[in-house]
């Protein structure tokens, strides 16, 4: 009997390990054959160009009243007078005071238009940061092959790219295939009202695009482990975003004859418990696209694993959590970012209250969410609520095999040597998640290479990126059949 049992058993390990084995064989690369052709040179005038851009302080602050409305004026002044040729044959409206809607008329009007983005808008310098910084932050330094400056890599490479491209195409009287239309947002940073106008612009003059393209993706050569060739990361999905107030309400008084319980008792305990029970990790749609396109050029174990998700989940799941980007990628996210309770040393205080920040994976949604928190938590006493009505749900996925993916993978083979594409979940936040109505096919990519300070400190981006950027743009705009 026993030795039935053990025979029963190697036939079951023995069926698992071929069915493992011929998966992993099984396993091709799905990439598609494209030879990559040489970026020409950078022209001294397309980086003074660059350099320039950076020197206009369109900062969005987190304070309204800080904002500088010249800055952005002259930005916009800077650029008709930059780019003069696309200003005479591309139409261009100024939308919410300072954002930009360009319209290039395409020669077939049977074609959908593709809408590219990218936004005018950087971040401020913290106070405490500035000295930390190598260079002034808005000279636009070129030192050490990379080009330096607040808003380098987010995003006014990609607004300079895009119009480089376009002037020197206009000048040679190309027509795109398919009308282009040109998006640069001037407040991306602090929710994006700018694009938000454009994309209700664009679906009210009935508007369906083939395909829009914002930031949010890149080219890594180096980060992620296993792989020895770069990787082409494109955003097909954004998480979604959410701030809860949690708020506690109970009789306060004297700190010299306390209750056995206090609301800051009774929120620090609901916090607690919240910050104890995780959401559970999973794989969403653009996880599994990752692992189908980054597995077959991975090392054989690598490979294995990511050929048989269905045995090795937890093993995956558990690797990816290790690390923060990792984890963010597999679960819907929290973390109490405010908390606020008493105003004196010796009162006990009536209310207690928390935010706490959830960025939703694609496929939950807010509701189930603040339900979940709700259970989790478990305490009446715990009141949970929306902080604003600024939440955004988990965007809709990009599939990977439409047109749009599939010409902006092809076009970035045909820019960057040996490259391996791949869909991938985008973290943050991006002014491409306004434009749902507007298309299906939302890739969020920008053609630059390991750039580095993104947000924070010596932010910059290499040379080599803004050829490549250069060269990506023109080749797509070339080939929009
Ligand atoms: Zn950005």
């Amino acid at each position: 009997m026993i030795k039935k049992f053990f025979l029963f058993l190697l036939f079951v390990v023995l069926i698992l390990v071929g069915i493992v084995l011929f998966n992993t064989f099984r396993f091709q690369p799905n990439q598609q054959a494209v030879e990559s052709v040489p970026a020409p040179e950078l022209t001294e005038t397309s980086l003074q160009h660059f350099q320039q851009a950076l020197s206009y302080k369109t900062i969005s602050y987190g304070d309204p009243s800080l904002f500088d409305s010249s800055q952005f004026i002259g930005f916009r002044k800077f650029l008709e007078a930059t780019y003069p040729k696309t200003h005479e044959v591309l139409s261009r409206e100024i939308v919410a005071g300072y954002s930009l809607l360009y319209k290039w008329e395409g020669k077939n009007a049977d074609l959908k238009p593709v809408v590219l983005m990218a936004h005018q808008d950087v971040v401020p310098i913290e106070e405490a940061t500035k000295s930390m910084w190598t260079v002034d932050p808005f000279a636009g330094v070129i030192k050490d092959n990379f080009i330096w400056g607040r808003g380098t890599t987010d995003d006014k490479i990609n607004v300079i790219a895009i119009l480089e491209t376009v002037e020197k195409l206009v000048i040679e009287n190309f027509q795109p295939e398919r009308t282009v239309y040109i998006v640069f947002g001037h407040d991306e940073e602090i929710g994006g009202k700018g694009a938000t106008t454009i994309a209700k612009l664009l679906k009210d003059r009935n508007i369906a695009a083939e395909f829009v393209l914002d930031e949010g993706g890149l080219i890594t050569a180096e980060k992620v482990p296993g792989m020895t060739k770069p990787i082409a990361l494109l955003g097909t999905a954004e998480k979604g975003y959410l701030s809860l107030k949690l708020s506690v309400s109970l009789p306060g008084g004297h700190s010299s004859m306390p209750e056995k319980e206090t609301a800051i008792d009774v929120l620090a305990k609901g916090l607690n418990t919240l910050r104890g029970k995780p959401f559970e990790p999973e794989f969403s749609e653009p996880m599994h696209g990752l692992m189908q396109s980054l597995g077959p050029e991975m090392p054989f174990v690598q490979r294995m694993a990511f050929a048989n998700p269905w045995l090795f989940k937890k093993l995956i799941l558990g690797t990816y959590s290790q690390s923060n980007t990792g984890d963010a990628m597999i679960r819907t996210t929290m973390v109490p970012t405010i908390i606020e309770a008493g105003i004196k040393d010796n009162v006990v205080p009536t209310v207690a209250t928390a935010v706490v920040n959830f960025r939703l994976l694609p496929g939950h949604t807010s509701d189930q969410v603040i339900e979940d928190v709700k259970k989790k938590i478990d305490d009446e006493r715990v009141n949970v609520a929306p902080l604003n009505k600024n939440v955004s749900e988990p965007s809709p996925v990009t599939p990977i095999n439409g047109f749009g993916y599939q010409k902006i993978a092809g076009t970035i083979k045909k820019s960057y040597p040996q490259i391996i594409t791949s869909p991938f979940l985008v973290i943050g936040a991006t002014d491409s998640r306004h434009f749902t109505e507007v298309s299906s096919n939302i890739i969020k990519f920008s053609p630059m290479i390991d750039p580095i300070g993104f947000h924070g400190i010596d932010e910059r981006v290499s040379l080599e990126s803004y050829k490549t950027a250069l060269w990506f743009y023109e080749q797509l705009l070339r080939d929009l059949q």
